[in-house]
């Protein structure tokens, strides 16, 4: 009995001070979504069917930090299961902010763009897709090689990534332990699963 109460103060203890959340957009989020840029008229999706997640993580300090995620409603409690169990592991994010789209250091999910030189919207424009710690998880693009460059050349996103090209080396925040926790809970697809390109950081539901 003593050891069963003893069990219990510990995960208060710890899941005390933990957040996840999943809100409707206010007339007012709304209104920052607009002003950052992340939807303007013409995106696939109204607003209207997404979700603003509040979440705890642990940041590269070991700190316990709030993050916010915008995700279609459909994935809103998948989601929540996915980052409660990465805090349970204290896997650490880097950050995770859905209004700042200028760090490139940024875990978000939604965002209306156009796929890269293509004229479809990316899943990240429908909320139905997850970018995780971006510079420890890159985008890479073999270009195919000429006579005047050899061997293939690797375009990196962000840029300096390439720090972390090599998936065999382990470094603190690389999400591989974790792609099977992704895939059970709905984000079924996985960009490091892909062979070019590679985009390690990205998940998507379908
Ligand atoms: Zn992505």
């Amino acid at each position: 009995m003593k050891i069963f109460l003893i069990f219990i103060f510990l995960f208060i203890s710890f899941s005390g001070k933990a957040i996840f959340k999943s809100l409707p957009l206010s007339s007012e989020i709304q209104s920052q979504i607009i002003a950052n840029k992340l939807w303007e008229k013409g995106c696939p999706l109204p607003l209207s069917q997404l979700r603003l997640l509040y979440m705890s993580y642990f940041d590269f300090n070991g700190k316990i930090r709030t993050g916010s995620l915008l995700v279609h409603h459909s994935l809103a409690t998948s989601t929540l299961h996915i980052f409660q169990e990465l805090y349970r592991q204290k896997f650490p994010i880097e950050k995770m902010d859905y209004l700042d789209l200028k760090n490139l250091r940024n875990t978000i999910a939604f965002n209306c763009r156009k796929k890269v030189a293509r004229e479809s919207f990316s899943l990240h424009s429908y909320g139905l897709a997850i970018d995780i710690n971006p510079m420890q998880n890159p985008y890479i693009r073999r270009l195919p090689s000429s006579f005047t460059q050899l061997p293939p050349f690797l375009e990196f996103f962000p840029p300096e990534s390439f720090k972390f090209q090599d998936r065999q080396q382990k470094q603190i925040g690389m999400i591989e332990p974790y792609v099977s926790l992704f895939k059970k809970h709905g984000f079924s697809i996985w960009g490091g699963d892909w062979t070019n390109p590679k985009d390690y950081m990205h998940f998507q539901s379908k």
